[in-house]
């Protein structure tokens, strides 16, 4: 059986879409990835969604959107997409490493995922010391010196979030002032246990008997300089990369993988396919901003399922 609409990502844009293609009676069906609940689900408070003056939890926040959407019919596939193609009738298939699903149009919300340097040996120790979710990890490393890379919101977040825990918390940035935002900023910079090591990027990593992380070389980026510090955690929190290779040449990218769409609208350059959200925004890359995408796509995708 051939879906109307299949909306691939469970964040913000994808929960938001499905809202609005239900309750349009196209019934949309959900692939969710396996984050579901997307990026907010790695975060604590939020602060900054209209409608919430005391703040809300992420993962709070995503299960609200999730029953919203369930409310009003959507249907949920929790698989991981694998490939989507595109026949001459207009038809898409979008394979699943479980089966493959036709609908007659598709809005792509695939978010973007967290970005690691690329150091050697780097692989090997996500999860042994090395991670990108303070939330998730954070309450393993108490009482022990940790260190948080990046120097945007995202890191200045998980950073203060790994106060709870940690003994000291170093924050490690490439530049000598920080990128996140004045409020995020101060917060941390004025925080008894986060201390702030500036121009300096991690160099390498050193491990224990048991594999795990116990500390890195540091290298200066403006002498070049190296030493070493002791810890027992690092929170990488240095970007994203846009979740968008799955989609072959049905879409153009820019040099970063983000999706290219038609300007002015939420559409790529295949008829019947768009795109919401962090995939396709290098910009703002917020949850309102992506839910707002999402409203975008499924309004644009309705239009396009009444008049095909
Ligand atoms: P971001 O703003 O792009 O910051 C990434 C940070 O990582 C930058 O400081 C960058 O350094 C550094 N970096 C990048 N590549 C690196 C590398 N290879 N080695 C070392 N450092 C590297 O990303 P983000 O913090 O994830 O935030 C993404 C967006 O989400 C932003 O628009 C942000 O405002 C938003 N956000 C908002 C909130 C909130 O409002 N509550 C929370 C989280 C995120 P440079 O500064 O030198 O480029």
């Amino acid at each position: 059986m051939s879906e109307q609409i299949i909306i691939i990502g469970a964040g913000c844009a994808g929960y938001t879409a499905a809202i609005y293609t239900a309750r349009a009676n196209l019934s949309p069906l959900v692939i969710t990835g396996s984050q579901l609940g997307g990026q907010l689900t790695t975060t604590t408070e939020v602060e900054n969604f209209p409608g919430f003056p005391d703040g809300i939890q992420g993962p709070e926040l995503m299960m609200n959107m999730q029953t919203q959407a369930e409310r009003f019919g959507t249907r949920f596939a929790y698989e991981n997409v694998i490939s989507v193609s595109h026949d001459n009738s207009g038809m898409f298939t979008v394979t699943t490493s479980a089966q493959s699903y036709q609908a007659r149009a598709v809005i792509v919300a695939t978010g973007a995922s967290a970005r690691y340097p690329g150091i050697e040996g780097e692989s090997r120790l996500i999860g042994h010391g090395l991670t990108a979710c303070a939330t998730c990890d954070g309450a393993f490393y108490r009482n022990v010196p940790v260190a948080v890379v990046g120097g945007g919101d995202s890191a200045c977040e998980e950073a203060m979030f790994l106060t709870r825990f940690a003994s000291e918390v170093y924050l490690i940035h490439r530049r000598d002032t920080l990128r996140a935002s004045r409020i995020m900023a101060e917060r941390v910079l004025s925080h008894e246990k986060i201390k702030p090591v500036w121009n300096a990027v991690i160099d390498g990593y050193l491990t224990d008997e048991s594999g795990e992380v116990s500390g890195i070389y540091l290298k200066s980026t403006t002498t070049e300089e190296r030493s070493e510090l002791a810890l027992k955690c690092v929170f990488m929190a240095i970007g994203h990369v846009p979740n968008s290779s799955f989609l072959g040449d049905l879409v153009e990218r820019d040099d970063h993988g983000y999706i290219i769409r038609i300007p002015g609208t939420m559409s790529t350059k295949t008829p019947g396919l768009f795109a919401a959200g962090d995939v396709t925004d290098s910009q703002y890359r917020q949850a309102i901003s992506s839910a707002g995408m999402g409203c975008s796509a499924a309004i644009e995708a309705e239009r396009y399922l009444a008049s095909h």
